[in-house]
């Protein structure tokens, strides 16, 4: 069969995986994408530098040919090491052993080896080439090139777009229909800062504490296989490990009050924030406050949309359509989902693009919401939750039900991360999962002091079977 041109905009994450998964089924994709070639002039940055990939990513990478090359690059973090004040640190497993796990990755590499792979597929990538306006009544995209400034107008009859949070699709859209668009802002941003390979660090303070590791020839200088945490109450620090021995560290602050991004902006005041929060960070964070300054403060938010397209002529694929906030690290993992079932369905869809674009949006939107409100709720489980101790009793019995009943009482995270479930099914059982988990630690300090028999008789009341068994 003749498929549908498509003409795609924006050549990130998705826009890329789902060129390659198009192009692999016959479809003739072009897409147009407002940077250079990262393979030739380097990787441009963008979000984040690396991001968690989950089983919903791998899958969407396994589809493309992509397992195998992208391995080699992914760390590996089975579970949250959380730092306490102190110095201490304790890993929170994510799962029941080391097939339950997520991976970092560099957002450049994923990129790079998308790019490869949509090409080999046969996608044509036009870079430099920045989509500015749409002519709906002429079907035509007005776009400039980056390289020289020109201005050219380029036919198009089926579009997509994948072109990020700002997208400038979506902007010409909503000229033309309401998308009944939101931007709900989060009062929280975000700085990148960055711990080096082991090699890389010197110092006296740092000489004395990390001798051993030296000595030993290892690579990175905290644990790799974990995803690191300095949670602490209204704020926190994360940091994800790279393939070659750095980490990439997130600090997340309110963007007003005590401690905010306004009230710490000077050397002295980072400084002093990081001696008094996250003390054991600093001798393996050399370039601090130089890198306070030079990187910059980027906002954070989750973006609703009523409608995702004009019948059958635009679509919104992506952080285009449903960007969130990074606390799931589910935004990537989302929009590779969407970019196998968008493929899915327009395969099927005999050239009724119409059709295929009103069955993406019913089967999509409740589970992009569904994650959007899930990514937000685990703010406060990472920044504040996770040094609790009644929240560490009810993690506790979490694992202790899922053994009792499984493929019944699965962990919310389990469902997100490692498993294909809908996002829709893990929240509406995430929140009787959790009420009942509330129920039966109420008042409890200790495992040994819950009513396992009152748990079976809960489940058994509330949580209706899973439809089928969940795919992994
Ligand atoms: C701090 C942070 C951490 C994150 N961590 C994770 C994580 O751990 N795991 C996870 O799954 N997700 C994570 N995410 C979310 C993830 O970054 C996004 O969901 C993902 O990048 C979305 O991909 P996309 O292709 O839709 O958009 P983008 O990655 O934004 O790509 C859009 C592309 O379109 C191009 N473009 C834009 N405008 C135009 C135009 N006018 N013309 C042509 N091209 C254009 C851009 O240059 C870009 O290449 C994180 C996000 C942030 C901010």
């Amino acid at each position: 069969m003749t498929h549908n041109k498509i003409t795609l905009i924006g050549a990130g994450l998705v826009g890329a995986l789902l060129a390659t998964l198009l192009a692999q089924r016959g479809f003739s994709v072009e897409v147009f994408e407002r940077r250079p070639d990262p393979r030739k002039f380097g990787f441009l940055g963008g979000r984040s530098i690396n991001l968690a990939l989950a089983e919903r990513g791998w899958h969407g990478l396994r589809l493309a040919g992509l397992t195998a090359p992208l391995a080699p690059l992914a760390v590996m973090m089975r579970g949250r090491m959380v730092h306490a004040r102190d110095g201490k640190t304790e890993l929170l497993r994510y799962g029941r052993d080391d097939s339950e796990v997520i991976w970092s990755i560099n957002r450049g590499s994923l990129n790079m080896a998308l790019l490869d792979a949509a090409e080999v597929a046969g996608a044509r990538i036009h870079f430099n080439q920045r989509l500015a306006s749409v002519d709906w009544e002429k079907s035509t995209l007005l776009f400039v090139d980056e390289n020289d400034g020109a201005r050219y107008e380029h036919a198009a009859r089926t579009l997509i777009g994948a072109d990020g949070a700002g997208s400038t699709l979506r902007a010409a859209m909503a000229q033309k229909i309401s998308l009944g668009e939101r931007f709900e802002p989060l009062d929280h941003g975000y700085k990148e800062l960055e711990i080096p390979r082991l090699l890389d660090l010197s110092g006296a303070t740092f000489a004395q504490t990390h001798a051993h590791q030296r000595e030993r020839g290892e690579l990175f200088a905290m644990e790799p296989n974990a995803l690191h945490i300095w949670p602490r109450g209204n704020y926190m620090c994360i940091a994800l490990p790279n393939a070659k021995g750095n980490f990439t560290v997130t600090l997340f602050l309110p963007n007003t009050g005590e401690p905010s991004f306004t009230s710490v902006q000077t050397p002295a005041q980072v400084r002093a924030l990081f001696a008094r929060d996250f003390a054991d960070a600093v001798p393996l964070i050399p370039d601090l406050e130089k890198d306070f300054a030079a990187n910059p403060t980027a906002l954070l938010g989750t973006l609703y949309l009523d409608r995702w397209r004009i019948d059958g002529r635009a679509l919104l694929i992506g952080d285009a359509a449903h960007a969130i906030v990074p606390f799931h690290g589910q935004g990537m993992n989302c929009g590779f989902e969407d970019a196998v079932e968008l493929t899915q369905i327009m395969e099927n869809a005999a050239n009724d693009t119409s059709a295929a674009f009103a069955e993406f949006e019913r089967r999509r939107k409740p589970n992009t919401d569904a994650i959007a409100a899930m990514a937000l709720e685990n703010y406060v489980e990472m920044r504040d939750s996770v040094a609790d101790a009644h929240f560490l009793l009810m993690r506790a019995l979490e694992r202790r039900l899922a053994e009792r009943h499984p493929g019944h009482f699965l962990p919310r995270y389990w469902m997100v991360t490692f498993s294909r479930l809908p996002y829709v099914t893990a929240f509406a059982r995430g929140e009787i999962q959790s009420t009942i988990l509330r129920e039966l630690t109420a008042g409890k300090s200790d495992l040994a002091q819950i009513d396992l028999a009152q748990a079976d008789a809960l489940i058994a009341a509330r949580l209706p079977p899973l439809p089928s068994a969940p795919s992994k």
